[in-house]
């Protein structure tokens, strides 16, 4: 903590890694060797840049924009790019840590880096957003590449914005590879790069409630979040049959009973991916119920996916949840869940994966991105699919191995932390102290 000041997010993250890791590396002393965990809760690298940009009524503006480079211990950097007012160094350092355990649980040769910016994307016009990426990626561009970091999108910086980056650095570096993951089809992009955090989330929560001889058929679900991992998500969960009953942004939730139909989905699409507009106006257009100001784990049901932000969802909501029946929670935002929550859960013995691992379907997705862009070639939507479904099921089984409790149920929290250290800190010592 001294190291780390005012960097609550960061501690929070490392802080539930290190407590799964402890008895796990008393059993297995040589981790404890080579100052490992002190170098793996070290940042390779941290940059920070300012971004200066003119506004369409020709202000300027200075935002802050960040680069951590995390780890580079099993591949190049690997990791999505932010832009969201309350981003610091604390938020991208916590994130950047996450994915170089998810970027392991994958399977695929990926280390962990995340960036982004203090910019607000809220009500800027197009200009404005396209001047920003560009200013943005006018100095990140000499600090990543196919083989040292590859960037992609988080909240805030979808496919138009990666679209305006991978423009800026083609011109800047005269390279037509658009090495960024996460691009529009037509300049290399992967089908399904889209769905796969979203799909992926509920492919694992599927084989979670199938170790209890359970499917999602008939379940009801809340979701958070309103962006892209909360609308593929629901997506998904209504394609097996659930009743998804919530959706939500930083300003309210939508409470649906009814449930989401596949055309009540397409408006919400339509609102927030082309309107750029708020849930509000979604529940205005669909006579659907909006409760301002409150988030939706006081609704009952047997599925939760958190799909926004960070600590969305505290202790008091966790137990409010458990009260309410919840049998399994996957997480598809990144730590979602504060610690008080993730031992609520755990206690409870609810079936709970923390997002390194059920979220990771995207970033593997971009992996598969990556090698098809290799190859000069793009595989079909069913093979990316049927290859996001059986890394979602080879995580779930890592998770598993390592995560089993002595009275027979599965700590997916352990499962992941260790599964992931594993191949980052063999990988580590194969390598000498570097
Ligand atoms: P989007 O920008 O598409 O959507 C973000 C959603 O979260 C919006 O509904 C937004 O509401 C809400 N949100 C953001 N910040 C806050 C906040 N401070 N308080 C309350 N709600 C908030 O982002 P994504 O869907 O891509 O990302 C969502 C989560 O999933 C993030 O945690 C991200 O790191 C994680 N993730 C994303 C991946 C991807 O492939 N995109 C991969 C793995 C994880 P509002 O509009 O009101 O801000």
């Amino acid at each position: 903590a001294a190291r780390n000041p005012g960097q609550p997010e960061y501690l929070q993250a490392v802080t539930e890694v290190i407590e799964s890791l402890w008895p796990f590396i008393a059993r297995h002393p040589r981790y404890a060797e080579h100052g490992l965990l002190d170098r793996l809760v070290e940042p390779e690298r941290m940059l920070q840049f300012r971004v200066s940009w003119v506004d369409d009524h020709g202000d300027v503006h200075v935002n802050r924009g960040f680069r951590i480079q995390h780890s580079s211990a099993i591949g190049p950097y690997k990791g999505g790019l932010r832009f969201h007012p309350s981003v610091n160094a604390s938020i991208l350092k916590f994130l950047a840590f996450e994915q170089t355990f998810k970027n392991a649980l994958t399977t695929l040769p990926m280390g962990g880096g995340k960036g982004g910016s203090d910019f607000d994307p809220k009500g800027r016009s197009p200009g404005e957003v396209m001047r920003f990426c560009q200013a943005f990626v006018t100095e990140l561009f000499r600090h990543i590449g196919p083989e040292t970091d590859v960037p992609a999108g988080d909240i805030g910086v979808g496919g138009r914005e990666v679209g305006f980056m991978a423009g800026m650095v083609k011109k800047l570096t005269n390279r037509a590879d658009c090495f960024f993951t996460g691009k529009a089809l037509a300049f290399g992009g992967s089908l399904i790069r889209p769905e796969a955090t979203g799909y992926g989330t509920v492919y694992f929560a599927q084989e979670m409630l199938q170790q209890q001889g359970r499917d999602f058929d008939g379940l009801r679900v809340s979701v958070s979040g309103s962006g892209n991992v909360a609308q593929y998500a629901v997506e998904k969960a209504m394609a097996l049959g659930a009743k998804v009953v919530t959706v939500s942004d930083s300003s309210g939730t939508v409470v649906d009973e009814d449930g989401f139909t596949p055309a009540k989905l397409a408006e919400l699409m339509e609102v927030k991916n082309h309107l750029y507009g708020r849930v509000s106006d979604y529940a205005e257009r669909t006579r659907t119920r909006f409760h301002a100001g409150i988030r939706p784990w006081g609704v009952k049901v047997d599925v939760a996916l958190p799909c926004a932000t960070q600590n969305e969802l505290d202790e008091q909501d966790a137990r409010t949840l458990v009260e309410n029946g919840v049998v399994c929670v996957a997480e598809g935002a990144n730590m979602p869940s504060t610690l008080g929550a993730v031992q609520v859960f755990e206690r409870a013995r609810v079936l709970y994966a923390p997002g390194k691992a059920s979220n990771a379907g995207g970033v593997a997705t971009s992996g598969l991105e990556m090698s098809q862009n290799a190859m000069r070639l793009s595989w079909p939507r069913e093979e990316v699919d049927a290859r996001l479904l059986g890394i979602m099921k080879a995580i779930h089984e890592a998770c598993v191995r390592h995560g089993r409790r002595e009275d027979g149920s599965v700590s997916y929290v352990d499962g992941a932390n260790v599964a992931g250290f594993v191949k980052v800190a063999d990988a580590m010592l194969a390598q000498g102290v570097v």
